[in-house]
């Protein structure tokens, strides 16, 4: 049993921000992603450079932007926080860029969404700390180049793929996130229970480790419910009985699906014989979009080894159909 019993009172984003770790040494997993990072940033300080550019890639909730937050800890440096989406012209990334001090960290958070010309802005700013700014209009204009203080670029993407050459070869650190285990899940879980005073039982933790898709974000998530039904139901207390019980009142099934992976899985498997479909096709069929069942729901789906992609589409796996409780046709199999 670990976790203390005082009493926590805060709103959601504040327990999100008191549950995000602070150093490498917080950060659970990774490990390889971890290492590197911590000889490159030690490195860049020994020699007194700004950090490389570094692209962090994989599924949401996986740690990116808390990453970025350690990795900026660690040099002792700023960050300003900014998306892809968010930067309409390149006169919102020039207000970004001429307010940084040296080596802070600029984040860009889906960075694979930013506006072309913005993008192309950043080039120069990247390579050589440098940016073209108009200085009046009609006849007067002209342009003049400002030097910008060394500084980290951090981006930070779901769909690296999408990513323009030029953009990429642009960093010099490039790391992919992986979903977490269940161990190391069940260890974050109860370092958050522990943060937030709640006693829980190691079963229980690991109950609900496993069955949050690989994702720290989702753990934390259904540990904070979980914690609602052991205040109202139990004794304040989470044991296994009372994760099983809240987990399955979330519609969380025992092997971590939610109601949208089910419903993907059924809409292959019912309404296209389990395959093959293209993406768009599922994502009418579900209701869902078909950018977040690229980016949420299929890599987990994949990786869990329940759909496959092939050239044709998305087929359903024999696991998938078990899961479901169906029986996959024979000439479907092998
Ligand atoms: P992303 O930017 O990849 O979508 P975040 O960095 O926002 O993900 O992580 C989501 C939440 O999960 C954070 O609030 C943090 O508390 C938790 N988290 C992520 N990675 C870890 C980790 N390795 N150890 C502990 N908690 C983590």
């Amino acid at each position: 049993l670990t976790g203390g019993d005082e009493h926590y009172d805060a709103t959601d984003k504040d327990i999100d921000k008191a549950l995000r770790p602070l150093s490498f040494d917080d950060f659970a997993g990774q490990d390889k992603v971890v290492e590197n990072l911590k000889i490159f940033v030690a490195a860049a300080k020994r020699r007194g450079d700004a950090l490389d550019h570094v692209l962090l890639h994989g599924p949401p909730g996986l740690g990116k932007t808390t990453l970025s937050h350690i990795i900026a800890n660690e040099l002792g440096a700023g960050i300003k926080m900014t998306s892809g989406p968010v930067l309409d012209k390149p006169s919102d990334l020039a207000g970004l860029l001429t307010n940084l001090d040296p080596h802070d960290v600029l984040f860009i958070d889906e960075i694979h969404r930013l506006n072309p010309v913005v993008e192309e802005y950043l080039y120069s700013a990247m390579e050589d700390y440098r940016i073209d700014i108009m200085l009046d209009s009609g006849p007067n204009a002209r342009s003049v180049q400002i030097s910008l203080s060394p500084f980290t670029l951090i981006g930070a993407t779901t769909r690296s793929g999408l990513l323009t050459s030029p953009l990429r070869a642009r960093f010099g650190i490039n790391s992919r996130l992986e979903y977490y285990d269940a161990k190391l899940l069940t260890s974050i879980v109860q370092r958050s229970a522990e943060i937030l005073g709640t006693p829980i039982y190691e079963d229980a933790a690991y109950e609900i480790a496993r069955r949050s898709r690989g994702t720290p974000r989702i753990a934390n998530n259904l540990l904070r419910r979980t914690r609602d039904f052991a205040q109202i139901k139990g004794t304040g207390t989470i044991t296994v009985d009372i994760a099983q019980f809240a987990l399955n009142a979330l519609d969380v099934d025992a092997r971590g699906l939610d109601d949208m992976d089910k419903r993907i899985l059924s809409t292959i498997i019912d309404k296209f014989k389990g395959g093959p479909v293209g993406i768009s096709t599922i994502a009418t069929a579900c209701g869902e979009e078909g950018e977040t069942i690229e980016e949420v729901y299929e890599p987990f789906l994949i990786q869990e080894g329940y759909i496959k992609r092939t050239s044709r589409g998305r087929e359903a796996t024999e696991a998938a159909y078990l899961h479901l409780g169906r029986q996959m046709p024979q000439h479907l199999r092998g």
